[in-house]
């Protein structure tokens, strides 16, 4: 059996938008991307109406990563929206 390693990555630490490389292999993941070709979302966990934590797989090395600290993520989004309108 495949021993599957988890990480935990946290987006406050992350610079930039919020892209996110495998710990592991390096793969970049990018939470815009839709595709799906590089990562699989296994569970989006909501703290009230905000995204607390999203564990997800790397679709390359299949480690587990669980991504936390979206409540920055989301404060950058709102005023970044409300800029562009
Ligand atoms: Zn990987």
């Amino acid at each position: 059996m495949q021993i599957v390693k988890s990480f935990t990555v946290d987006l406050t630490e992350v610079r930039g938008r919020g892209d996110v490389k495998c710990p592991r292999c390096g793969a970049r993941i990018s939470p815009d991307d839709k595709t799906e070709d590089t990562y699989a979302i296994l569970e989006a966990i909501m703290e009230g109406e905000n995204l607390e934590k999203i564990a997800i797989q790397c679709n390359k090395c299949k480690s587990q990563i669980h991504l936390t600290g979206f409540h920055i993520l989301n404060s950058v989004q709102d005023g970044h929206t409300l800029s562009s309108y």
